[in-house]
């Protein structure tokens, strides 16, 4: 089934990303800085100037946006620190008035869950959950062709769950003890700095690891058992066909760590859960969300589910 033409844009703290997208496939694309500290209004015309300068005509628009999106209302609700004024802002709403388009707005990190549970790593799987690691954690449940986002939008908050290694740890949520304040990208350059007093981000922990540093090796070897051990966790409570894990500091020395955690963890009854990278690498959230925009149109997508590679 091929869909309309929509566009699909990926509102990050720091640059926004938009795409045309048909079928899963990004067909064109641009970006430009967010303009983060000057207000939702700015960062909501800097999205309908970047659509329109891509031209052709989509049919609509979907959003991968910081912060949760009432399922309810779509207001977003929960905003992000990263750009000023986001919240209470009604992103459906603006670009229609912007751009005349309907549309759908949805966590970024959903988003990411989407585009890769229906175009992606878990394509023509029934139940995929996606993990993103970055400054935080997040992620997303897609279940038999629907995306969980729970009654107030917040499903998926994966970062959020306890586990022994973090005990004690504030999380970035106002909570202590959950995964994301020991396996975060942050929280391990926090790890690292606690014990050795350099303040260095976690390209270079990796770094410093590759070239013998065991202070390096073992924050990285600790963050990785504490994420494995809160995946076999939703593991063992939903019985995933697969688990898809990507973001920015998911490297490839935590996802190692990883690995056997998870392993340990899992219940025997579900044999080894694939614990598997994400396929569309950045394009993820723009391919999720233009997948929402056409949901929100009303179509769904056989993409996931006929195994050929229409749209690839
Ligand atoms: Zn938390």
């Amino acid at each position: 089934m091929t869909h309309p033409l929509v566009a699909a844009v990926d509102i990050g703290g720091t640059k926004t990303a938009v795409a045309l997208v048909r079928d899963g496939a990004v067909l064109a694309r641009t970006q430009a800085p967010t303009p983060a500290r000057d207000g939702a209004a700015a960062v909501l015309d800097n999205v309908a100037a970047l659509v329109r300068s891509l031209g052709d005509a989509p049919v609509a628009v979907g959003v991968g946006a910081p912060g949760l999106v009432d399922p309810s209302t779509g207001l977003l609700t929960a905003a992000t620190s990263s750009i000023s004024d986001w919240s209470r802002v009604d992103v459906p709403a603006a670009l229609r008035a912007r751009l005349g388009l309907p549309g759908v707005a949805l966590n970024d990190v959903q988003a990411f869950t989407l585009g890769e549970a229906v175009h992606g790593a878990g394509r023509g799987l029934p139940i995929v959950i996606g993990v993103a690691v970055g400054t935080g954690i997040g992620g997303g449940v897609h279940v038999a062709g629907t995306l969980l986002t729970g009654r107030r939008g917040a499903a998926g908050h994966l970062g959020h769950i306890p586990v022994p290694q973090a005990v004690g740890r504030p999380c970035p949520c106002g909570v202590t003890g959950h995964v994301e304040a020991v396996a975060a990208g942050p929280a391990i350059a926090a790890a690292y700095a606690e014990h050795t007093g350099d303040v260095i981000a976690l390209p270079e922990v990796v770094r410093r690891a590759h070239r013998g540093d065991a202070t390096a090796a073992r924050v990285l070897a600790e963050a990785g058992a504490a994420l494995g051990t809160a995946l076999a966790g939703l593991a063992n409570a939903l019985d995933p066909d697969r688990i898809v894990l990507g973001g920015g500091a998911a490297v490839p020395e935590l996802v190692a760590a990883a690995e056997p955690a998870f392993a340990a963890a899992c219940m025997p009854v579900l044999g080894a859960v694939p614990l598997v990278p994400a396929a569309l690498g950045g394009d993820a959230p723009l391919v999720g969300a233009a997948e929402a925009a056409c949901r929100g149109l009303g179509l769904t997508s056989d993409a996931g589910r006929d195994g050929g590679e229409a749209g690839r």
